[in-house]
């Protein structure tokens, strides 16, 4: 422990955003970075606990108290080692992971928990930029070949783990580029896309087979896969998108926030859009439907477009500012957030039901709304419509983040004839093999969508049985 007294010397100190007024204008990443002592400081408040929550809340499990003693001490490559042993993509989940970590540090039991997400970028940024990332090819090849569909985090953290074990792997996605949805999702002022080809070029000198616009069950089938390869890993996210059908929704202006998302993401990086599909909210009154991340992620694209106003409702209610009983430390809170989105302006409304979208001349205006609550019937929390609350919302542009369902049941899933679970994704058993022989799942698409570091997770889990199977054969 490099600083027995750090915790009650140095407070908390966060990263910070860039000014609204600045950031508004650009699609750049909005976090800030902390000089070097600045970061090193923030390392010394890790307590290294006996029994460290940190690490048994982070679904990687990141060994944090061992590689913040090394940030304290200033031995960044050492840091860098020691992260990269279990978590493939730091530079990933450093910018977006909500930190289940921090959630679990004892320090926050009574103070500010320590900036474990952001001195994990520090690391990751410090090692790409002093060249500590290098291609690390494996020494030997087993000869044995795996296929992984999807290149989202999860497929490419077992495509990793896969290859450094030796196997030839190939990466099939159906986009033009590599990511999922850290490209085609995220929006970039929360992760550039650079950061995501520079983790490419990495995995491309080391070995790996990555062929993009090839959609596995149209353009080859998984079964033609299978006979090519010894394993293949399902990767595909849970991509079914949680619809809104009332009344008025096929009107011009209603827009899935996916549809929206993505096409920012292509926008930023230069593809031309045609008027007809382009989805704008320059000077619009814009509502987004769903109160979770995506919601969030269409509010700062909405901002950064030059929307009239924003308004984002949820029919849940508003979650407390503080832990409650039933979520106690160290579990994970779902408490009340604003997101650096949210700073840049937005109406945020709770408890509020949508129950038409209404038009003129085939484009939506308005949505008609109504206030809901929720109460404790016989053990079961019930939504009731409170009488006589209804009212209409300005909008002309509507974008539904209502979440994803499960995994696209059509095409591959349907046609490999593997089982689902309870909520309709790809069920697996212990070693992540589906009921098909040599067929393995991870990541959205087994788990329903989740987080990037329960993706990366699920990939590595999925690779070391995959290698564990191959090494049977
Ligand atoms: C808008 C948005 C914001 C988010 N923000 C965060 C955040 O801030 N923090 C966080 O932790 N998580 C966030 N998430 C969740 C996170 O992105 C996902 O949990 C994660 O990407 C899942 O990874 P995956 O690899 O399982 O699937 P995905 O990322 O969905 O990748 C699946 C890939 O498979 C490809 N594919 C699908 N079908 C085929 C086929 N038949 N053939 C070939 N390829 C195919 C897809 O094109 C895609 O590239 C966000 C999600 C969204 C949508």
């Amino acid at each position: 422990m490099g600083d027995p007294q750090g915790f009650l010397k140095i407070k908390r100190k966060e990263s910070g955003y860039r000014p609204v007024e600045i950031r508004i204008n650009d699609y750049s990443e909005v976090e800030q970075t902390l000089p070097d002592d600045a970061r090193m400081s923030q390392a010394s408040r890790c307590m290294e606990c006996g029994v460290p929550f940190c690490h048994w809340a982070c679904p990687v499990a990141n060994v944090m108290p061992e590689w913040q003693d090394l940030l304290f001490r200033g031995k960044w490559r050492d840091a860098y080692e020691v992260l990269q042993e279990t978590n493939n993509f730091p530079e990933f989940t450093g910018r977006v992971c909500p930190a289940l970590c921090e959630a679990s540090c004892v320090l926050s039991i009574n103070d500010d928990a320590v900036t474990i997400r952001q001195n994990e970028v520090a690391v990751i940024e410090k090692a790409f930029e002093a060249g500590y990332v290098k291609a690390r090819p494996p020494r030997r090849r087993t000869g044995k070949k795996a296929a992984v569909i999807g290149s989202g985090p999860a497929g490419l953290a077992c495509a990793d783990m896969l290859n450094r074990a030796g196997h030839t792997v190939t990466v099939y996605e159906r986009e033009d580029s590599v990511g999922g949805y850290l490209r085609f999702g995220i929006p970039d002022f929360k992760l550039d896309k650079k950061i995501i080809d520079r983790r490419i070029e990495v995995l491309r000198k080391e070995g790996l087979v990555i062929r993009i616009g090839v959609s596995v069950g149209q353009d080859i089938s998984a079964e033609e896969l299978l006979k090519e390869n010894d394993a293949l890993c399902i990767a595909i996210g849970a991509r079914k998108t949680r619809d809104l059908p009332i009344e008025g929704r096929d009107l011009r202006g209603v827009h899935f926030a996916m549809e929206y998302l993505a096409q920012q993401n292509r926008i930023v990086r230069g593809d031309p859009i045609s008027d007809r599909d382009l989805i704008m909210a320059l000077n619009k009154n814009v509502l987004v439907i769903g109160g979770g991340d995506t919601g969030s992620d269409c509010v700062g694209t909405a901002n950064r477009q030059g929307a009239h106003r924003v308004m984002q409702i949820e029919i849940m209610p508003q979650p407390p500012k503080n832990r409650t009983a039933k979520e106690p430390w160290p579990l994970w809170p779902r408490l009340y957030k604003t997101s650096s989105s949210h700073e840049e302006g937005c109406e945020r409304r709770w408890n509020i039901v949508t129950k038409k979208f209404i038009g003129e001349n085939g484009s939506v205006k308005k949505v008609l709304a109504a206030q809901v609550e929720w109460k404790e019937e016989s053990g079961k929390t019930v939504m009731a419509e409170i009488p006589g609350s209804e009212f209409e919302i300005d909008a002309d542009l509507v974008l539904i983040a209502m979440g994803f369902e499960h995994v696209i049941h059509e095409g591959m899933v349907k046609a490999l004839g593997i089982s689902l679970d309870g909520r309709g994704n790809i069920a697996v058993d212990r070693d992540f093999m589906t009921s098909r022989k040599g067929v393995f799942a991870a990541g959205d698409a087994h788990r329903g969508a989740s987080l990037v570091v329960w993706a990366i997770h699920e990939g590595r889990c999925a690779a070391e049985a995959i290698d564990r199977y191959l090494s049977e054969d």
